[in-house]
């Protein structure tokens, strides 16, 4: 997957898409559960000003499901509807169209009563790049749409798709950028693969993944590379310590070795990065909410 980043093409979808709002009611925001805030994009808020927002939490199978909880009621504080799903197997995804129904109730009430019939739910699907777009909207559509690539600026003609009994959706989801906010997002959405790691280095994203698995998950580690209880409770000084002889003990036990023997730090890095994509260490979601 690539993300290309041409100014003119960015401001052309996001036009179209602020076009594309008007023919809507509700904006389905899709997030990844292991990094909801990092894979978010604050320019929804802006383009999506005074629609219903329906939040989902998705590829929820792959992360942490006490701290997707948590997302969840984080979420519903700030005043969002959120919902979980794992699109991939349809997990949580029925009951998205009457959740978006409920959310619509009270503009059908009075379109009602003004003695109108209201339309279908109509909602449009928008996400940062590789979050489960496509699935999700082939899931809710029961059948396969043929997915639209990744490209800025591509325009199609769109096509309301019928999903349950009360909902309509744009066959053509909304892409966003992913929002670099500060350099830890872009650690987050590299670690989860969302963008391309060649913009940042795979020791980086390793270290980076070691420091919360260090924290949060040191039995799934330790499992995983069949080492030693992991120190849980690493001070700042001597994490770093830790790490080193945390790369030492894994690039050691999975053979990641140079020529003379020495520990081959890249390719150790590639397998950290490489296992926690592949979930080989388990559920683990990487950024939680604020308290
Ligand atoms: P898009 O770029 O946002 O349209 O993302 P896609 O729908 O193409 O999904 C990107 C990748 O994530 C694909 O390999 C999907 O199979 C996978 N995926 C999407 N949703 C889920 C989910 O809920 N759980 C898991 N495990 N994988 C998912």
């Amino acid at each position: 997957m690539t993300i290309q980043w041409y100014p003119g093409h960015m401001a052309k979808a996001r036009r179209q898409m602020i076009e594309r709002m008007k023919q809507i009611d509700v904006v389905i925001e899709l997030v990844d559960s292991r990094i909801p805030e990092a894979s978010r994009n604050p320019l929804v808020d802006e383009m999506a000003s005074g629609k219903s927002r329906l939040l989902i939490l998705n590829k929820a199978d792959m992360a942490d499901k006490l701290i997707t909880q948590k997302w969840e009621n984080y979420y519903e504080r700030q005043g969002y509807i959120a919902h979980q799903a794992d699109s991939r197997t349809g997990k949580g995804v029925s009951a998205i169209p009457e959740v978006v129904h409920r959310m619509t109730a009270g503009r059908r009430a009075k379109l009602e009563q003004k003695g109108f019939r209201p339309h279908a739910d109509r909602a449009l699907i928008i996400g940062i790049p590789n979050v489960g777009k496509s699935t999700l909207i082939n899931r809710l559509a029961g059948r396969k749409i043929a997915k639209i690539g990744d490209r800025p600026g591509v325009t199609t003609a769109q096509q309301w798709i019928r999903a349950g009994n009360t909902m309509e959706l744009l066959d053509t989801p909304g892409i966003l950028w992913p929002k670099f906010k500060s350099h830890e997002v872009g650690l987050y959405l590299a670690a989860t693969g969302a963008i391309k790691e060649d913009l940042l280095d795979f020791q980086e994203i390793a270290v980076f993944i070691l420091k919360i698995l260090i924290r949060r998950y040191p039995s799934q580690l330790s499992e995983r590379y069949k080492l030693p209880p992991v120190n849980r409770s690493a001070t700042d000084e001597n994490e770093q310590d830790l790490i080193v002889a945390l790369f030492d003990q894994i690039g050691r036990n999975r053979g990641c070795l140079m020529k003379g023997g020495s520990i081959d730090y890249d390719r150790t890095s590639e397998l950290i990065v490489r296992d926690y994509r592949n979930q080989k260490l388990g559920h683990l979601t990487l950024q939680t909410p604020p308290v």
